[in-house]
């Protein structure tokens, strides 16, 4: 640790390993930005020691997988969301199996291992639809992990199938699905979100789902979207909801955070810059200490900061991602192949290596 970081007790907190509190964090938030990046590092370094026979600090890891939006028709009209039709647009869609095949055979045509599938609420699709869907893909493509389905859309499920929750994750995971992405957590703070998203789910709601799928044994990621109308403190709230329900589960197997993306959307807000963004993901690799994967965010922030992250906190790249809907939508549009993920890793000074959902290596 660089001899100059300032002394405090928080700091020292962070370099014991100790847990902070809501106040420690809005502490070290206000530490300047390399000083706070190293303690992330720190942080990052201890998280990763015991993974991959003591080798696990000098390895950052990314996935081969793809996104497939199965529909684009949602009547949730979140105020920060470009990529929703209604069903009177001339441009909104439902996949059909076939178009679903002619995207997994391209994933698996260059040794991708997982889809990432979520879609819109659609008012009309019944259950059977993702049930035959499920069904479908796992018996065609049984080497594909099924991460799909985030908990706003279990939330509407519930409703639209007038199906206990419980009921739901459970017939899918019976179908084929294997693990469910952290979308749609935003920021855990109702206030917020009623600001935002007043027709998603709650707080509670979006909790609940993680809580229900983790006793039913499905792992998730957890995310969070920020820099538009919350406040610093928010976000805290946000990390500390996450960090409380991993104490009950440890069924959360990575943290992603990423900005808002201000093109083509209604909300107006000044988007964060890539400081910020580095400050708080590393604020977020300290806070969620409980938590032994951090993502960094290539798709919203760009290929470089994207490899600056990873001295912010960050031990894994993401994913390839051959396709991206809904990012490119509000306007940003980045892709990077396997050779120039690998390079960015190794050029950070890590060994890049190829994982799975469950953060296994695979090469
Ligand atoms: S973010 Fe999701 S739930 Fe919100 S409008 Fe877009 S597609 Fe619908």
């Amino acid at each position: 640790m660089n001899a100059t970081i300032s002394d405090s007790r928080v700091v020292d907190k962070v370099l014991d390993g100790e847990r902070i509190t809501a106040e420690d964090a809005k502490e070290l938030y206000g530490l300047p930005l390399n000083q706070l990046g190293q303690l992330a590092d720190h942080r990052r370094q201890r998280a990763k020691s015991e993974a991959f026979q003591g080798r696990g600090s000098e390895i950052v890891t990314y996935i081969v997988d793809r996104n497939i939006n199965y529909t684009n028709v949602c009547n949730v009209y979140c105020k920060f969301c470009a990529f929703y039709r209604t069903e009177r647009d001339a441009d909104h869609y439902v996949l059909s199996h076939e178009d679903i095949d002619r995207k997994i055979d391209e994933l698996v045509s260059i040794g991708g291992i997982q889809i990432l599938m979520q879609g819109g609420h659609h008012p009309k699709l019944g259950i059977d639809y993702y049930l035959d869907l499920l069904n479908h893909i796992r018996e065609k493509y049984p080497q594909v992990n099924i991460h799909a389905f985030s908990p706003p859309e279990f939330n509407h499920f519930a409703e639209v199938f007038r199906m206990p929750l419980r009921e739901v994750i459970l017939r899918f995971k019976e179908a084929g699905l294997g693990s469910i992405p952290g979308g749609g957590g935003e920021i855990l703070v109702d206030q917020v979100r009623n600001r935002i998203a007043p027709l998603k789910c709650n707080t509670e709601q979006w909790l609940e789902v993680m809580r229900t799928a983790h006793d039913l044994g499905l792992n998730s990621s957890a995310t969070m979207m920020f820099g538009h109308v919350e406040a610093v403190e928010d976000r805290i709230e946000h990390l500390a909801r996450l960090r409380q329900l991993q104490d009950q589960t440890r069924g959360f197997t990575a943290f992603i955070c990423w900005t808002f993306q201000p093109g083509n959307v209604v909300l107006k807000a000044t988007p964060a810059g890539s400081a910020e963004y580095l400050r708080t993901q590393a604020l977020s690799r300290i806070y969620l200490d409980n938590f032994e994967n951090v993502q960094s965010s290539w798709v919203t922030q760009g290929p470089r900061i994207g490899q600056i992250a990873l001295r912010y906190g960050a031990n894994d790249f993401g994913s390839v991602m051959m396709e991206e809907n809904v990012v490119s939508s509000a306007g940003t549009s980045f892709r990077i192949t396997c050779d120039e993920i690998e390079l960015l890793i190794a050029e950070a000074g890590f060994e890049p290596r190829t994982r799975n959902n469950w953060y296994e290596l695979v090469d």
